[in-house]
């Protein structure tokens, strides 16, 4: 248990510096810039969604990084300096930063330049760890079941949500039963799925990028299939759930005078994308509880630039968006990141229902009610994997349609 315990950060560390050297090292100037006051850069309009209450809302994309250790916590030796170096580097807007059991760099958050600081937590319970964001604490209570944390989050506005709950692989989640209301899951959880497919990227890095010349972050583009098959079994009922990415960065290592695992290597990786009118920290929170997001796999190509855009009637939508379903059907447009080729698959309740190859475009009108997801792919690695829009039946957090799921599978 030791060893494993000190040889798997080794393993994730060389698999992230290989990523990250080969994409990027060419690109940036080796002299760290120190970050200059500066108001975030203005994003154009996404997607204006329009609710059937006749309501519409203009939103943005903004590109950032979320699940972050800093030496606040047992495990990292990260200092701010680095995370906002890093963010600025890797052209993220926001990082969200989560330290085990506390809020301690709640007098971080804020804006840094163009970088927007928010500070949660992430709670280990007797059942798996939970990120918490919003409340605000710097001390939070321990011993509480994972139920009455969401609840505690949400009675001030805040969000709970699944680290790493990976059921197969190290520190999953345990009880799937005591998460009412929970928002989200990390389907895509860095740290913990290089730990357990280690080896495989490792290989997998050193085929694609000495063998076949290509990046060697592609091979951290780690295909979450089980976890997918997971979401998509929590949310066919109709159940509301988030689909997020944590990057669980802890920092650089030193090894042999140079650093491995750096928070530059792991945001290069992938990412997480959040649509929301506003760079504000409650902007982004309503963004993750609402499901407006996809995860990228940057180490694939930048992955910005993703629409998904759902019309039914007067009602336009984008992920995680509700629409009424009429007997015209539900128009689904899903365009690829910077308009370039890829494949790209729409998913009906978990079935795949449309795919098309080599395409900058996919548009399907549906006329069943379910959720619907979009994945785009490049040369089968996963690039994009977008939270979904639910047609028909409005969604919602309660447990009996998680229940009902797990029953039907
Ligand atoms: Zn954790
Ligand atoms: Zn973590």
């Amino acid at each position: 248990m030791r060893l494993a315990t000190l040889c798997l950060p080794l393993v994730l560390g060389v698999a992230a510096a290989l990523a990250g050297c080969a994409a990027y090292g060419d690109e940036i100037e080796p002299e760290p810039a120190t970050p200059t006051p500066a108001r975030p850069a203005p994003r154009p309009v996404a997607v204006t969604v329009r609710r059937p209450d006749g309501g519409s809302t203009p939103l943005r994309e903004w590109r950032g990084s979320s699940h972050i250790h800093t030496g606040h916590s047992h495990d990292s030796w990260g200092t701010l300096g680095e995370i906002t170096l890093a963010g600025l580097r890797t052209g993220r807007d926001f990082v969200i930063l989560t330290e085990h059991n506390n809020g301690a760099t709640q007098d971080w958050a804020g804006q840094h330049g163009p970088l927007l600081v928010v500070a949660g937590t992430e709670i280990s319970t007797d059942f798996g760890h939970m990120i918490v964001l919003g409340t605000n604490e710097r001390h939070h209570v321990h011993g509480l079941t994972p139920q009455e944390y969401i609840e505690a989050a949400h009675a001030v506005g805040g969000v709970a949500y699944l680290a790493h709950p990976n059921p197969w692989g190290r520190r999953g989640w345990e009880d799937w039963s005591l998460i009412e209301g929970v928002d989200g899951l990390e389907v895509v959880n860095m740290y913990t799925d290089l730990l357990d497919q280690g080896a495989a990227i490792l290989t997998r890095g050193f085929v694609q990028q000495f063998i076949g010349g290509r990046p060697g972050s592609r091979a951290m583009a780690i295909d979450p299939g089980g976890m997918l098959e997971t979401y998509d079994r929590m949310t066919r009922s109709g159940r509301r759930l988030t689909l997020l990415s944590g990057s669980n960065a802890h920092g650089p290592i030193h090894v042999a005078g140079g650093e491995i695992a750096s928070y530059e290597a792991m945001f290069h990786i992938a990412g997480l994308r959040l649509f929301a009118p506003r760079l504000a920290e409650r902007d982004l929170i309503a963004a993750i509880r609402d499901g407006r997001a996809y995860v990228g796999y940057d180490g694939e190509a930048p992955a910005d630039g993703f629409r998904l855009l759902a019309t039914s009637g007067d009602v336009v939508e984008t992920m995680g968006g509700w629409l009424p379903l009429h007997e015209e059907g539900v128009m689904i447009r899903a365009t690829s990141p910077a308009a370039s080729r890829c494949t790209i698959v729409l998913f009906r309740n978990g079935e795949e229902i449309a795919r098309i190859d080599d395409a900058r475009r996919l548009e399907r009108t549906v006329t069943e009610p379910g959720v619907y997801r979009v994945e785009c792919r490049l040369d089968g690695d996963p690039w994009v994997l977008a939270n979904p829009v639910y047609v028909g039946t409005p969604p919602d957090r309660r447990l009996d349609r998680w229940k009902s799921a797990r029953e039907g599978r």
